[in-house]
């Protein structure tokens, strides 16, 4: 692996002013350097074509460019929904998802290879903790995505990993999609999601891009969320809920809670009513995931009453809940069954 030279996407705007300026470059380079590396998504200096041949070279010798190698590209049946398998420097491969809606895409990107987490119910869980992605390797899926697709909509830290686990990649990649120079894309067009990290959700509350925030409560009760999600052991719900209120105040954003439901095992009326009463605490909205298969996972999925009912006791306390579309599927693009090349059964 090339560890001299920095990547080009982990250099700020500010830091590229300032290496231009030392080598005594007139300063409108600028935008000219992040139109070609962020407008027109080249991965090479060479295509630069406005540049004096000399600058090119120089910009070579200093930064890298080159994204993750695509090792392979998958649409689903459905055409609206794909996912590009990559392969990082070192050899570790993760996996990217695009949704199309009616021309609008939505990015699904990975912040860990695999996941320390270990939630009983995810693949990427199940095939356990490589290492944290850099700066570059979290936007290099972005622009690999923009580059099959074409437009990018909305960005969302739901593949494989937990974001708040990663924060100081994950920061500064929100910064570069937010920022007009580069990506362009604002905070309300990306979302962190996360199974529960009061610390990094404090973190993130205090940094000056705010990206929603979506929680997978997934249970509501601490001793099933304990057996669910691992995690939950460290962390107790009143612990977590208070930081995502701390988060909605200072923010002014609406969290999202997220429920994988898992059909007999946390579909019951009991369980609707008591994330209910969290989402209302919280003014939250509720994302019902039906259980998508994965490998070793002895879950079923919900049947169609049981989603419908869980919904309908949602709706009566007056809480706000989506379905979550259950695309790709049938490549395991959905969500939890992302693991870096393993297909799932
Ligand atoms: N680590 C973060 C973000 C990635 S997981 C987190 O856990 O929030 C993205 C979402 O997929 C989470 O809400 C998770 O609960 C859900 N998920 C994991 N495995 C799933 C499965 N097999 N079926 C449906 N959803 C799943
Ligand atoms: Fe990690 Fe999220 Fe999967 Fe849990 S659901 S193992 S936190 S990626």
């Amino acid at each position: 692996m090339d560890t001299e030279r920095r990547h080009i996407l982990d250099v700020t705007p500010d830091e590229l002013a300032e290496w231009l300026a030392a080598g005594e470059q007139p300063r409108y380079r600028l935008a000219q350097i992040l139109e070609w590396a962020y407008g027109r998504r080249v991965d090479s200096f060479d295509a630069m074509s406005n540049l004096p041949a000399d600058l090119r070279e120089r910009l070579a010798e200093s930064f890298r460019i080159e994204g993750p190698s695509e090792v392979e590209r998958l649409t689903s049946e459905d055409g609206a929904t794909g996912k590009l398998l990559l392969e990082l420097d070192d050899g570790e491969r993760i996996e990217c998802v695009w949704m199309n809606d009616d021309g609008r895409h939505t990015f699904c990107i990975s912040s860990q290879a695999g996941c320390p987490l270990g939630c009983v119910f995810c693949a990427t869980g199940a095939g356990g903790f490589r290492r944290n992605l850099t700066v570059a390797e979290i936007l290099g899926q972005v622009m690999a995505l923009a580059r099959a697709t074409g437009e990018l909509r909305n960005i969302v830290f739901m593949g494989m990993g937990e974001p708040l686990l990663n924060l100081a990649a994950v920061i500064p990649s929100l910064e570069a999609l937010a920022d007009e120079r580069r990506f362009g894309l604002g905070a309300r067009r990306l979302t962190v999601s996360t199974a529960g990290i009061p610390v990094g959700i404090h973190a993130l509350a205090a940094f000056g891009v705010r990206p929603n925030l979506a929680l997978s409560l997934n249970s509501p009760f601490d001793e099933q969320r304990r057996e669910l999600m691992p995690v939950g052991a460290t962390h107790p719900l009143a612990e977590v809920l208070d930081a995502c209120g701390n988060y909605a105040r200072v923010t002014g954003r609406r969290i999202l809670i997220e429920c994988v439901l898992l059909g007999g095992v946390n579909t019951s009326a009991e369980a609707a009513e008591a994330v209910a009463g969290i989402a209302r605490d919280l003014k939250a909205l509720v994302n019902l995931i039906p259980f998508n298969r994965v490998e070793g996972a002895a879950f079923r999925e919900p049947t169609r009453d049981e989603t419908a009912e869980f919904k309908a006791v949602l709706e009566a306390k007056g809480v706000g809940v989506t379905e979550r579309y259950r695309r790709g599927r049938d490549i395991a693009a959905a969500c939890g069954q992302l693991r870096g090349g393993h297909r799932n059964g």
